[in-house]
């Protein structure tokens, strides 16, 4: 009936917006590699920030010595021991702790925060045990990961532009992070001091380079997404002066404000207008995990409103915005039962709704359009930074074995998502030069990666 043809009509519309075929997605490469370029050449030049994350020092196997990291980023932060014993001997102990954020905290003062934090380091260094050793004449050393825009100014200072993700601090933005932490850590007369300060993808391309020489580049696809680089110091004329002995530094691309040549449609369009920040991070709407299930709840509630893919009512949890999440969509992409069984529960349980079998191989089809469109992005987004750096340095990337270090729920979860992302690298770089580039999951790289780059940029050497 009519019905039945309208959705059709959406499924077909929606394959047709999403799809990425090979001039598709070249596109998106080339224009990753030009916005790279343009946003190295003057501040706002491009979407891409392209960050100096100030990290020429990168970790090399020979660091030796107890370290410590903290990380921030969220309702919870993180705190982490390692002991370096060189190379032979590299981790010999790691200790870590997770310390929740009471939520008062979250909207008071600068200086409560940061000396709650110092407190919980204060007490975890309390714990330390035998198997860890600080060197003799030192104090103990710091790799802060703080994932909240920060103008960084050296490796171990950063100004706060401004908080994010239900933070509402007063008394930080326009200070130094480290700065705040240190007197925090002065006050609860813990003798530590930051050395690093360090965006969460620079943390995990430290973390997986300890253990890889080869990694050149790191990918966050977790609830969203960044990526970084190794790039050549004189590559980068908006920052002329810039010195470094290795001749590279790391740069942070914020990959998440990407726009250029993304096939959208008028469900991505919906979802940007209501969200917290319209017209910004459109290719992390696309791709990261925030926001796939979002993508699919808007479709699927069309076909329900314009074609009843359900029957004759609309559950109000589906007209809710965030109810379809994506481990949702990926948990029923894994169903191969013949009733799909565990999609209409899925549907029933998330989103209210009482389904037959047709109507779940519809939902799936959306899920794997929108699944399929992101992973195929985030593929070429790689490729386009590996083209980036192989045309500025000839043979870096190709001519050797190149390994893309990975993290994030996302990419770690969906197995689905991942095989499309490989294919879209497969399929740009050929047969010959994908062989060289090895895309390797390095699950949660970037805590020890903060304590590795406190022990590459030691203010002891
Ligand atoms: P974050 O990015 O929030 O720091 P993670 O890297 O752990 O933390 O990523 C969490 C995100 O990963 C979730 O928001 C979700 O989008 C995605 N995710 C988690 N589990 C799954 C899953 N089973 N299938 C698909 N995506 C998942």
């Amino acid at each position: 009936g009519a019905g039945v043809d309208t959705i059709n009509q959406v499924l077909t519309k929606l394959q047709k917006k999403c799809a990425t075929p090979l001039p598709v997605l070249r596109h998106v490469a080339d224009s990753m590699a030009n916005d790279m370029r343009a946003g190295l050449a003057v501040d706002g030049g491009s979407d891409l920030k392209m960050i100096l994350s100030y990290v020429d020092a990168l970790p090399t196997g020979n660091e030796k010595g107890l370290f410590y990291a903290l990380d921030l980023g969220g309702t919870n932060f993180r705190v982490l021991r390692v002991q370096l014993g060189g190379m032979d001997q590299r981790v010999i102990a790691t200790e870590a702790e997770q310390v929740s954020i009471p939520q008062e905290l979250m909207s008071g003062t600068s200086e409560e925060l940061f000396d709650f934090i110092a407190s919980g380091l204060a007490k975890f260094a309390e714990k330390e045990s035998g198997e860890f050793q600080l060197s003799q004449g030192r104090n103990r050393e710091l790799g802060f990961t703080f994932s909240f825009p920060v103008k960084q100014t050296s490796i171990d200072s950063g100004i706060l532009i401004k908080w994010t993700k239900g933070f509402a601090v007063s008394g930080t933005a326009g200070k130094d992070v480290v700065a705040c932490l240190n007197e925090s850590m002065r006050r609860q007369g813990l003798a530590m001091q930051v050395s690093a300060l360090v965006n969460d993808t620079v943390g995990t391309l430290a973390g997986a380079k300890y253990w890889d020489n080869d990694v050149m580049v790191a990918v966050i696809l977790g609830t969203g997404t960044n990526a970084c680089y190794v790039e050549r110091t004189d590559e980068i004329p908006k920052s002329p002066g810039q010195k470094s002995r290795s001749g590279t530094t790391i740069i942070n691309t914020e990959w998440g404000a990407f726009s250029t040549g993304l096939p959208l449609t008028e469900f991505d369009r919906g979802m940007d207008a209501e969200s917290i920040n319209p017209g910004e991070q459109i290719f992390e709407k696309t791709i990261s995990g925030m926001y796939l299930g979002e993508i699919v709840r808007r479709v699927v509630l069309k076909m329900a409103e314009a074609g009843s893919l359900f029957g004759n009512s609309i559950p109000e949890k589906l007209q809710t915005p965030f109810s379809l999440r994506t481990p949702h969509i990926c948990a029923m992409q894994q169903d191969t039962s013949n009733d799909l069984d565990a999609v209409g529960s899925i549907l029933f349980n998330e989103a209210g709704i009482e389904s037959n079998v047709r109507a779940r191989q519809i939902v799936l089809k959306v899920c794997d359009t929108i699944a399929k469109r992101g992973g195929r992005l985030a593929g070429a987004g790689i490729v386009g930074i590996l083209q980036k750096m192989e045309h500025d340095m000839k043979g870096v990337i190709f001519g050797k074995r190149t390994v893309v270090a990975m993290d994030g729920g996302l990419y770690e979860n969906y197995p689905q998502y991942r095989s499309y992302l490989q294919d879209a690298v497969t399929e740009l770089l050929g047969p010959a030069l994908s062989e060289k580039i090895v895309i390797e999951h390095s699950k949660d790289g970037s805590g020890i990666g903060a304590a590795l780059l406190a022990a590459a940029n030691s203010k002891y050497k």
